[in-house]
Protein backbone atom coordinates (compact mmCIF):
# COMPACT_ATOMS: atom_id res chain seq x y z
CA UNK A 1 0.00 0.00 0.00
CA UNK A 2 1.04 3.31 -1.05
CA UNK A 3 2.38 5.60 1.56
CA UNK A 4 1.01 8.90 1.99
CA UNK A 5 2.48 12.82 2.19
CA UNK A 6 1.36 15.24 4.58
CA UNK A 7 -0.06 17.08 2.15
CA UNK A 8 -2.41 14.25 0.35
CA UNK A 9 -4.32 13.67 4.15
CA UNK A 10 -5.69 17.39 4.11
CA UNK A 11 -9.41 15.95 4.15
CA UNK A 12 -11.52 16.00 7.51
CA UNK A 13 -12.44 12.65 8.44
CA UNK A 14 -14.73 11.78 11.49
CA UNK A 15 -12.64 8.95 12.86
CA UNK A 16 -8.62 8.73 13.02
CA UNK A 17 -7.02 5.28 14.27
CA UNK A 18 -3.14 5.41 14.69
CA UNK A 19 -2.16 1.66 14.67
CA UNK A 20 -3.91 -0.96 12.69
CA UNK A 21 -3.29 -3.79 14.92
CA UNK A 22 -6.83 -5.89 16.66
CA UNK A 23 -7.52 -2.87 18.71
CA UNK A 24 -7.14 -0.26 15.88
CA UNK A 25 -8.71 -2.94 13.26
CA UNK A 26 -12.13 -3.75 15.75
CA UNK A 27 -12.45 -0.09 16.24
CA UNK A 28 -12.15 1.13 12.41
CA UNK A 29 -14.65 -1.57 11.26
CA UNK A 30 -16.79 -0.83 13.92
CA UNK A 31 -16.67 3.15 12.66
CA UNK A 32 -16.94 2.14 9.14
CA UNK A 33 -19.88 0.35 9.45
CA UNK A 34 -21.84 2.59 11.27
CA UNK A 35 -21.32 4.89 8.59
CA UNK A 36 -18.57 7.37 10.04
CA UNK A 37 -15.61 8.08 7.62
CA UNK A 38 -12.59 6.28 9.30
CA UNK A 39 -8.68 6.84 8.42
CA UNK A 40 -6.35 4.28 10.04
CA UNK A 41 -2.87 4.94 9.53
CA UNK A 42 -0.10 2.39 10.35
CA UNK A 43 3.58 2.34 10.35
CA UNK A 44 4.10 -0.57 9.53
CA UNK A 45 2.57 -2.52 6.04
CA UNK A 46 0.67 -4.93 4.98
CA UNK A 47 2.15 -8.56 5.24
CA UNK A 48 1.53 -11.00 2.21
CA UNK A 49 1.41 -14.57 3.76
CA UNK A 50 3.92 -16.20 1.59
CA UNK A 51 6.70 -14.04 3.03
CA UNK A 52 6.36 -15.71 6.71
CA UNK A 53 9.58 -17.03 7.73
CA UNK A 54 7.61 -20.63 7.80
CA UNK A 55 7.18 -21.09 4.04
CA UNK A 56 11.02 -21.63 3.57
CA UNK A 57 12.84 -24.43 5.01
CA UNK A 58 15.49 -21.80 6.50
CA UNK A 59 12.59 -20.80 8.36
CA UNK A 60 14.57 -21.26 11.90
CA UNK A 61 17.56 -18.68 10.73
CA UNK A 62 14.78 -15.64 9.55
CA UNK A 63 12.63 -16.25 12.91
CA UNK A 64 16.21 -14.80 14.36
CA UNK A 65 16.60 -11.89 12.24
CA UNK A 66 14.12 -10.03 9.83
CA UNK A 67 11.26 -12.26 11.86
CA UNK A 68 12.28 -11.63 15.45
CA UNK A 69 9.59 -10.97 17.56
CA UNK A 70 12.02 -8.56 19.19
CA UNK A 71 11.64 -4.75 17.08
CA UNK A 72 15.11 -4.46 18.35
CA UNK A 73 16.48 -7.47 16.79
CA UNK A 74 14.54 -6.83 13.75
CA UNK A 75 14.96 -2.99 13.51
CA UNK A 76 12.90 -2.96 9.85
CA UNK A 77 12.26 0.46 8.69
CA UNK A 78 8.41 0.09 10.60
CA UNK A 79 10.08 -1.10 13.80
CA UNK A 80 11.42 1.70 16.44
CA UNK A 81 14.06 1.17 18.70
CA UNK A 82 12.85 -0.03 22.53
CA UNK A 83 14.69 1.66 25.40
CA UNK A 84 15.12 -1.68 27.94
CA UNK A 85 18.27 -0.52 29.64
CA UNK A 86 16.04 -0.71 32.78
CA UNK A 87 13.84 -2.88 32.04
CA UNK A 88 13.89 -6.68 32.69
CA UNK A 89 11.06 -7.93 29.72
CA UNK A 90 12.48 -7.58 26.31
CA UNK A 91 9.23 -6.46 23.91
CA UNK A 92 7.82 -9.13 21.77
CA UNK A 93 5.40 -7.27 19.15
CA UNK A 94 5.06 -6.85 15.22
CA UNK A 95 4.58 -3.82 13.28
CA UNK A 96 1.84 -3.80 10.52
CA UNK A 97 -1.61 -4.06 9.21
CA UNK A 98 -2.70 -6.94 12.04
CA UNK A 99 -0.31 -5.55 14.70
CA UNK A 100 0.68 -8.33 17.01
CA UNK A 101 -1.77 -10.66 15.90
CA UNK A 102 0.35 -11.64 13.04
CA UNK A 103 2.77 -13.18 15.36
CA UNK A 104 0.39 -14.22 17.91
CA UNK A 105 -0.25 -18.17 19.30
CA UNK A 106 -4.55 -16.98 19.27
CA UNK A 107 -5.00 -18.41 22.52
CA UNK A 108 -8.51 -17.27 23.57
CA UNK A 109 -9.03 -17.13 27.34
CA UNK A 110 -11.54 -14.64 28.41
CA UNK A 111 -11.41 -13.24 31.75
CA UNK A 112 -12.94 -15.13 34.74
CA UNK A 113 -15.69 -13.12 36.42
CA UNK A 114 -13.38 -13.48 39.57
CA UNK A 115 -10.97 -11.33 37.62
CA UNK A 116 -12.97 -8.41 37.96
CA UNK A 117 -13.30 -8.79 41.47
CA UNK A 118 -9.45 -9.36 42.72
CA UNK A 119 -9.46 -6.53 45.16
CA UNK A 120 -12.84 -8.17 46.90
CA UNK A 121 -11.77 -11.38 46.83
CA UNK A 122 -8.35 -11.49 46.83
CA UNK A 123 -7.22 -8.32 48.68
CA UNK A 124 -4.52 -7.12 45.95
CA UNK A 125 -4.91 -4.35 43.04
CA UNK A 126 -7.91 -3.40 42.18
CA UNK A 127 -11.58 -4.16 41.47
CA UNK A 128 -12.84 -3.50 37.94
CA UNK A 129 -15.61 -0.96 37.51
CA UNK A 130 -17.17 -3.16 35.27
CA UNK A 131 -18.20 -6.58 35.15
CA UNK A 132 -17.86 -9.82 33.31
CA UNK A 133 -21.70 -9.13 32.92
CA UNK A 134 -20.91 -5.45 31.10
CA UNK A 135 -18.36 -7.17 28.42
CA UNK A 136 -19.78 -10.64 27.67
CA UNK A 137 -21.93 -9.38 25.08
CA UNK A 138 -19.06 -7.70 22.93
CA UNK A 139 -16.69 -10.61 24.01
CA UNK A 140 -19.62 -12.76 22.30
CA UNK A 141 -19.91 -10.62 19.29
CA UNK A 142 -15.86 -10.72 18.44
CA UNK A 143 -15.97 -14.67 18.81
CA UNK A 144 -18.30 -14.55 16.19
CA UNK A 145 -16.58 -12.48 13.78
CA UNK A 146 -13.53 -14.10 14.06
CA UNK A 147 -14.59 -17.67 14.50
CA UNK A 148 -13.48 -18.73 18.12
CA UNK A 149 -12.90 -22.70 18.39
CA UNK A 150 -13.60 -23.89 21.80
CA UNK A 151 -15.94 -26.59 23.66
CA UNK A 152 -19.11 -24.44 25.34
CA UNK A 153 -20.38 -24.64 28.56
CA UNK A 154 -17.30 -24.43 31.19
CA UNK A 155 -18.87 -24.10 34.26
CA UNK A 156 -16.36 -21.49 35.35
CA UNK A 157 -18.57 -19.44 33.53
CA UNK A 158 -21.64 -18.44 33.84
CA UNK A 159 -24.41 -20.25 31.83
CA UNK A 160 -24.64 -19.55 28.06
CA UNK A 161 -20.71 -19.13 26.84
CA UNK A 162 -20.48 -21.41 23.48
CA UNK A 163 -18.29 -20.66 20.40
CA UNK A 164 -18.81 -20.80 17.23
CA UNK A 165 -16.57 -23.14 15.97
CA UNK A 166 -15.70 -26.88 17.32
CA UNK A 167 -12.73 -27.04 19.36
CA UNK A 168 -9.39 -28.39 18.13
CA UNK A 169 -8.00 -31.55 18.96
CA UNK A 170 -6.51 -32.26 22.20
CA UNK A 171 -2.71 -33.23 22.12
CA UNK A 172 -0.60 -35.64 23.72
CA UNK A 173 0.54 -33.26 26.41
CA UNK A 174 -3.01 -31.98 26.83
CA UNK A 175 -4.17 -34.53 27.18
CA UNK A 176 -1.50 -36.05 29.95
CA UNK A 177 -2.09 -32.34 31.84
CA UNK A 178 -6.26 -32.95 31.92
CA UNK A 179 -5.36 -36.78 33.33
CA UNK A 180 -3.43 -35.27 36.00
CA UNK A 181 -6.06 -32.43 36.64
CA UNK A 182 -8.89 -35.03 36.90
CA UNK A 183 -6.64 -36.88 39.49
CA UNK A 184 -6.68 -33.92 41.92
CA UNK A 185 -9.58 -32.91 41.30
CA UNK A 186 -8.94 -29.60 39.58
CA UNK A 187 -11.41 -28.41 36.88
CA UNK A 188 -10.00 -28.22 33.41
CA UNK A 189 -11.50 -27.17 30.46
CA UNK A 190 -10.07 -27.30 26.70
CA UNK A 191 -8.51 -24.23 25.66
CA UNK A 192 -10.28 -21.55 22.91
CA UNK A 193 -8.56 -20.45 20.73
CA UNK A 194 -9.17 -17.92 17.65
CA UNK A 195 -8.02 -20.21 14.83
CA UNK A 196 -10.25 -22.19 12.55
CA UNK A 197 -10.67 -25.25 13.33
CA UNK A 198 -12.80 -25.43 9.89
CA UNK A 199 -13.31 -22.98 7.14
CA UNK A 200 -14.99 -20.03 8.05
CA UNK A 201 -15.36 -16.84 6.37
CA UNK A 202 -12.38 -16.08 4.51
CA UNK A 203 -10.43 -18.34 6.92
CA UNK A 204 -8.97 -22.28 6.01
CA UNK A 205 -8.91 -24.76 7.86
CA UNK A 206 -5.56 -25.35 10.74
CA UNK A 207 -3.76 -27.25 9.07
CA UNK A 208 -1.63 -28.27 12.11
CA UNK A 209 1.91 -26.26 11.07
CA UNK A 210 2.14 -25.25 14.98
CA UNK A 211 4.15 -22.01 13.60
CA UNK A 212 1.93 -19.77 14.59
CA UNK A 213 3.69 -17.25 16.36
CA UNK A 214 5.61 -16.22 12.97
CA UNK A 215 2.55 -16.12 10.76
CA UNK A 216 0.30 -18.56 9.86
CA UNK A 217 1.25 -19.43 6.11
CA UNK A 218 -2.21 -21.27 5.85
CA UNK A 219 -4.49 -18.42 6.43
CA UNK A 220 -6.90 -20.11 9.67
CA UNK A 221 -5.38 -17.94 12.29
CA UNK A 222 -7.51 -14.81 13.06
CA UNK A 223 -5.02 -12.48 12.60
CA UNK A 224 -6.23 -8.70 12.42
CA UNK A 225 -5.03 -7.98 9.02
CA UNK A 226 -7.67 -11.31 7.58
CA UNK A 227 -10.52 -10.21 9.84
CA UNK A 228 -11.68 -7.08 10.64
CA UNK A 229 -9.41 -5.13 8.44
CA UNK A 230 -10.89 -6.63 5.35
CA UNK A 231 -14.48 -6.19 5.98
CA UNK A 232 -13.47 -2.53 7.49
CA UNK A 233 -12.23 -1.62 4.07
CA UNK A 234 -15.61 -3.17 2.46
CA UNK A 235 -17.09 -0.74 4.80
CA UNK A 236 -16.05 2.36 3.58
CA UNK A 237 -12.59 2.74 5.81
CA UNK A 238 -9.04 3.61 4.78
CA UNK A 239 -5.80 1.95 6.20
CA UNK A 240 -2.58 3.41 5.20
CA UNK A 241 0.43 1.69 5.56
CA UNK A 242 3.85 2.95 5.71
CA UNK A 243 2.36 6.09 7.51
CA UNK A 244 3.58 6.41 11.15
CA UNK A 245 1.72 9.08 13.09
CA UNK A 246 4.06 11.67 14.75
CA UNK A 247 2.59 13.09 18.51
CA UNK A 248 1.18 16.27 16.80
CA UNK A 249 -1.25 14.09 14.96
CA UNK A 250 -2.82 12.13 18.59
CA UNK A 251 -1.81 15.58 20.78
CA UNK A 252 -4.42 14.77 24.06
CA UNK A 253 -4.00 16.83 26.68
CA UNK A 254 -5.08 13.64 29.20
CA UNK A 255 -8.09 16.38 30.82
CA UNK A 256 -9.82 16.28 27.52
CA UNK A 257 -10.17 12.27 27.03
CA UNK A 258 -13.08 10.94 27.76
CA UNK A 259 -11.49 8.61 30.11
CA UNK A 260 -8.93 6.30 30.52
CA UNK A 261 -10.00 3.48 27.99
CA UNK A 262 -11.90 5.21 25.49
CA UNK A 263 -11.04 7.58 22.24
CA UNK A 264 -8.97 10.93 23.01
CA UNK A 265 -10.29 13.95 21.52
CA UNK A 266 -7.50 14.83 18.65
CA UNK A 267 -6.80 18.45 18.73
CA UNK A 268 -6.27 18.42 14.37
CA UNK A 269 -9.31 20.01 13.17
CA UNK A 270 -9.33 18.01 10.86
CA UNK A 271 -9.92 15.27 12.51
CA UNK A 272 -13.27 14.60 15.49
CA UNK A 273 -12.21 11.44 16.83
CA UNK A 274 -8.80 9.69 17.26
CA UNK A 275 -7.96 6.66 18.78
CA UNK A 276 -3.87 6.08 19.16
CA UNK A 277 -1.83 3.21 20.61
CA UNK A 278 0.18 3.41 23.92
CA UNK A 279 3.46 4.67 22.29
CA UNK A 280 1.52 7.79 21.67
CA UNK A 281 -0.10 8.08 25.19
CA UNK A 282 1.50 10.87 26.85
CA UNK A 283 4.17 9.91 29.65
CA UNK A 284 2.46 8.69 33.10
CA UNK A 285 -0.73 8.19 31.01
CA UNK A 286 -2.94 5.38 30.44
CA UNK A 287 -1.93 3.66 28.05
CA UNK A 288 -4.27 2.59 25.40
CA UNK A 289 -6.73 -0.24 26.47
CA UNK A 290 -5.66 -3.77 24.39
CA UNK A 291 -8.80 -4.65 21.86
CA UNK A 292 -11.57 -6.34 23.96
CA UNK A 293 -10.44 -9.28 21.28
CA UNK A 294 -7.31 -9.97 23.17
CA UNK A 295 -9.02 -10.49 26.74
CA UNK A 296 -5.63 -11.98 28.23
CA UNK A 297 -3.71 -8.56 27.84
CA UNK A 298 -7.05 -6.53 28.56
CA UNK A 299 -6.39 -4.41 31.60
CA UNK A 300 -4.72 -1.27 31.00
CA UNK A 301 -1.49 -0.37 31.80
CA UNK A 302 -0.16 2.33 33.66
CA UNK A 303 2.85 3.60 32.04
CA UNK A 304 5.85 3.62 34.88
CA UNK A 305 9.49 4.93 34.38
CA UNK A 306 10.76 1.18 33.51
CA UNK A 307 7.76 -0.73 32.87
CA UNK A 308 7.27 -2.94 29.31
CA UNK A 309 3.90 -3.85 29.19
CA UNK A 310 3.58 -7.79 27.98
CA UNK A 311 3.63 -6.89 23.98
CA UNK A 312 3.68 -3.03 23.59
CA UNK A 313 6.32 -0.62 24.68
CA UNK A 314 5.49 2.34 27.08
CA UNK A 315 5.08 6.18 26.76
CA UNK A 316 9.16 6.35 28.13
CA UNK A 317 9.84 4.60 24.82
CA UNK A 318 8.00 7.19 22.58
CA UNK A 319 10.41 9.21 24.54
CA UNK A 320 13.74 8.05 23.88
CA UNK A 321 12.84 6.32 20.09
CA UNK A 322 11.23 10.15 18.79
CA UNK A 323 14.65 10.87 19.38
CA UNK A 324 16.26 8.34 17.47
CA UNK A 325 14.42 7.70 14.68
CA UNK A 326 16.67 6.34 11.71
CA UNK A 327 16.63 7.69 8.34
CA UNK A 328 14.39 5.25 6.27
CA UNK A 329 11.77 4.68 8.76
CA UNK A 330 8.07 4.75 7.94
CA UNK A 331 7.32 8.66 7.02
CA UNK A 332 6.04 10.98 9.66
CA UNK A 333 1.94 11.96 8.90
CA UNK A 334 1.11 14.81 10.49
C1 LIG B 1 4.65 -13.69 19.94
C2 LIG B 1 3.34 -13.20 20.51
C3 LIG B 1 2.40 -14.12 20.97
C4 LIG B 1 1.17 -13.68 21.49
N1 LIG B 1 0.22 -14.61 21.85
C5 LIG B 1 -1.00 -14.19 22.28
C6 LIG B 1 -2.04 -15.14 22.54
O1 LIG B 1 -1.86 -16.34 22.33
N2 LIG B 1 -3.25 -14.67 22.97
C7 LIG B 1 -3.47 -13.32 23.17
O2 LIG B 1 -4.60 -12.95 23.58
N3 LIG B 1 -2.51 -12.41 22.92
C8 LIG B 1 -1.30 -12.82 22.47
N4 LIG B 1 -0.34 -11.89 22.16
C9 LIG B 1 -0.65 -10.49 22.44
C10 LIG B 1 -1.50 -9.83 21.35
O3 LIG B 1 -0.93 -10.04 20.08
C11 LIG B 1 -1.58 -8.35 21.67
O4 LIG B 1 -2.16 -8.20 22.95
C12 LIG B 1 -2.42 -7.58 20.65
O5 LIG B 1 -1.86 -7.68 19.35
C13 LIG B 1 -2.49 -6.11 21.06
O6 LIG B 1 -3.28 -5.45 20.12
P1 LIG B 1 -3.21 -3.88 19.97
O7 LIG B 1 -4.00 -3.52 18.77
O8 LIG B 1 -3.60 -3.26 21.27
O9 LIG B 1 -1.65 -3.51 19.74
P2 LIG B 1 -0.63 -4.01 18.62
O10 LIG B 1 -0.96 -5.37 18.14
O11 LIG B 1 0.74 -3.76 19.16
O12 LIG B 1 -0.88 -3.01 17.41
C14 LIG B 1 -0.48 -1.67 17.47
C15 LIG B 1 -0.23 -1.21 16.04
O13 LIG B 1 0.00 0.20 16.08
C16 LIG B 1 1.03 0.54 15.17
N5 LIG B 1 1.62 1.81 15.61
C17 LIG B 1 2.25 2.07 16.79
N6 LIG B 1 2.67 3.34 16.82
C18 LIG B 1 2.29 3.91 15.63
C19 LIG B 1 2.43 5.21 15.06
N7 LIG B 1 3.07 6.19 15.70
N8 LIG B 1 1.91 5.44 13.83
C20 LIG B 1 1.27 4.45 13.14
N9 LIG B 1 1.13 3.19 13.63
C21 LIG B 1 1.62 2.94 14.86
C22 LIG B 1 2.00 -0.64 15.28
O14 LIG B 1 2.81 -0.72 14.13
C23 LIG B 1 1.03 -1.83 15.42
O15 LIG B 1 0.72 -2.40 14.17
C24 LIG B 1 0.90 -12.30 21.60
C25 LIG B 1 1.83 -11.37 21.13
C26 LIG B 1 3.04 -11.82 20.58
C27 LIG B 1 4.02 -10.81 20.06
S1 LIG C 1 -2.32 -23.80 10.21
FE1 LIG C 1 -2.93 -23.78 12.36
S2 LIG C 1 -1.17 -24.58 13.50
FE2 LIG C 1 -0.49 -24.01 11.48
S3 LIG C 1 0.34 -21.95 11.73
FE3 LIG C 1 -1.77 -21.80 11.02
S4 LIG C 1 -2.94 -21.58 12.87
FE4 LIG C 1 -0.94 -22.37 13.47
Amino acid sequence: MESQKPSDTAEIVDVLVIGAGPSGAVVTHTAAAAGLSVICLEQGDWVNPSDFPANFPEWELLIQHNWAHDPNVRGLPSDYPVDVEDSDMWPVMFNGVGGSSIYYGAEWPRLLPSDFRVKTLDGVADDWPISYNDLKPYHDEVDEFIGVAGVGGDTAYPEGLDYPLPPHPMGKAGIKAAQAANKLGWHWWPGTNAIASQKYKTLEQCGRWGVCEWGCPQGAKASFDLMYMPQALKAGAQVRGSARSSPKVADWPPARSTSPATAMLCSSPRVRWCCAPTALAPRDSYCFPQAISTPMAWPTHRASSAATSCCTPTARHWATTTKTWKAGAAPLVS
